[in-house]
């Protein structure tokens, strides 16, 4: 038996635990990663969105993928709204990448142990409290005993922790295949009466496939041959009806596919991660940018609970919202997106997901307001509140000044790294659009000045002041 006492312990080596384990050891923490499987692993999720880059540039590991032999998407094929193909050009996912997942996973696996975390692999972690801190076994490579300040849950949507999920879909079940295929290289997505279904080449002789559906058609269509079913839905296809007959290099496997969310993602010495802490629908390509969004973050709240315990409730509360946003912005999308599909109105799969109509949160503006002149008299709109809120500086949660606007999805800090609420601050009485450019030079570049003034008047969070006293 090792036994290791460590600042900080991650379940789970995908890539919300590798990213964040590797934030928090390159801020001085000493953490372990406990990983059940040996990498390179199959995993599904191949398809990344564009939004990955900035995330793993700020970590200084985006080189480290683009320098990587993986593809980018080329065109794609699509029978979503419309019976007939559309062809999207390759630029319509500019940026976006198609992995083999076990690569990707491993690259960044590789990154956090280079880094300084202490991989343990293989080892299935179970963890329980104790009134000192943490205490997690793992058994696999070796038996450790592990004690840690704060635990890292970034096991999955199984999650280690458990703890109660709410589903925010539909149940859906993705059924997930790799063909042994030199196959024509468009990514392919089709809408069909049971479901839909997804193919892209993942290497010059992979193409991985997917079909997702509802558990119930599944249990009433395959007879417990997935296969069979597989290549039944494909059969009748505009774009997938050629792989019908192909071999599959890999039995099929069934995979939960439910939006879900965690409902106590955060503690005062635990965090849930990546998919611990919400799923979301496969049809975004977007659930690994979003794992290592929140792995980034979690990694900046958890070294905060270490380094000021006392700002634990401004942690949690933080990470909630975060959480929330990501949630409700999602549900929104899923709804429009799903909604196209009104050529399947009345099958099961389709009412379900097209039922209900949800209002965007924020207010839609009407015409942008007329350019102010200089000599316009500008004031805060009586709707804005200036208020502290919390955020990420320097890889820790703090309260700075901010805004919040009926036009604003989320409280506002920073607008492309400029303090905004610090500027609206120092908005003086009967000020001209003048006198505040001339203001705010004092302190940002006069360009950047003209920039923040003009967005926050076409957010009419700035407005005339006579208009203003008329409302
Ligand atoms: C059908 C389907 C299709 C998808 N398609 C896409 C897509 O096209 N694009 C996209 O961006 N996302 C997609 N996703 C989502 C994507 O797969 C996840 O968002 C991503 O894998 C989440 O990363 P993670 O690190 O949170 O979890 P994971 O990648 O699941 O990693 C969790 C790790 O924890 C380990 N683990 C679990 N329990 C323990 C334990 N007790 N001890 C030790 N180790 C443990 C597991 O072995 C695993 O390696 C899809 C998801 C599904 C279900």
């Amino acid at each position: 038996m090792h036994d290791l006492e460590l600042d900080v312990c991650v379940v789970g080596g995908g890539p919300a635990g590798a990213l964040a384990a590797f934030r928090l050891a390159t801020l001085g923490h000493r953490v372990c990663l406990l990983e059940r499987q040996v990498f390179p692993r199959p995993q599904v999720g191949e398809s990344l969105s564009p939004g990955i880059w900035p995330l793993l540039d700020s970590a200084g590991l985006g080189e480290l993928i683009s320098s990587t032999s993986f593809r980018a998407p080329g065109h794609t094929l699509l029978c979503w709204a419309e019976s007939e193909p559309q062809l999207l050009p390759s630029d319509s996912r500019a940026g976006a990448l198609l992995v083999d997942r076990g690569k990707f996973d491993a690259l960044l696996l590789e990154a956090a142990r280079q880094a300084g975390v202490y991989v343990v692999q293989p080892a299935q972690a179970r963890v329980t409290r104790t009134p000192k801190g943490w205490q997690i076994f793992a058994d696999g490579v070796g038996r450790f005993n592990i004690s840690a300040k704060a635990l890292v849950d970034a096991a999955g949507r199984k999650s280690c922790l458990g703890g109660r999920r709410v589903a925010f879909s539909p149940r859906t079940i993705a059924l997930w295949a790799h063909l042994d295929a030199n196959h024509d290289c468009a990514t392919r997505v089709e809408a069909i009466p049971e479901g839909w279904l997804w193919a892209a080449p993942i290497a010059d002789d992979k193409v991985s496939l997917l079909f997702f559906c509802d558990p119930s058609h599944i249990r009433r269509s395959s007879g417990g041959d997935l296969e069979r079913l597989l290549r039944e839905r494909m059969t009748k296809t505009v774009l997938f009806s050629g792989f019908a007959q192909a071999t599959f290099s890999r039995s099929v496997a069934a995979r939960d596919a439910t939006c879900t969310y965690a409902t106590e993602p955060i503690g005062a010495d635990y965090i849930m991660i990546g998919e611990a802490n919400y799923s979301l629908d496969p049809l975004s390509s977007t659930g690994v940018e979003k794992a290592l969004q929140s792995a980034l973050t979690g990694a900046a709240v958890v070294n905060t609970l270490i380094n000021h315990p006392e700002r634990s409730n401004l942690c949690t509360q933080f990470y909630r919202d975060r959480q929330h946003e990501v949630v409700n912005t999602h549900i929104v999308w899923m709804n429009q997106y799903y909604r196209e599909v009104q050529r399947h109105a009345g099958k099961p799969f389709w009412n379900l997901r097209c039922a209900s109509s949800i209002p965007r949160p924020n207010v839609l503006l009407s015409k942008r307001p007329k350019q102010p002149r200089l000599t316009t008299l500008v004031r805060l709109a009586p709707e804005v509140s200036l208020t502290r809120e919390a955020c990420v500086i320097d890889d820790e949660i703090a309260r700075r000044p901010g805004i919040r606007a009926p036009s604003l999805v989320r409280p506002l800090v920073f607008l492309n790294g400029i303090e905004v609420g610090l500027l609206l601050a120092d908005l003086a009485a009967n000020a001209t659009w003048q006198d505040l450019l001339v203001s705010w030079s004092r302190y940002i570049p006069p360009a950047s000045a003209q920039r923040v003034a003009k967005w926050l008047w076409e957010k009419r969070i700035l407005c005339e002041a006579s208009l203003c006293a008329d409302l």
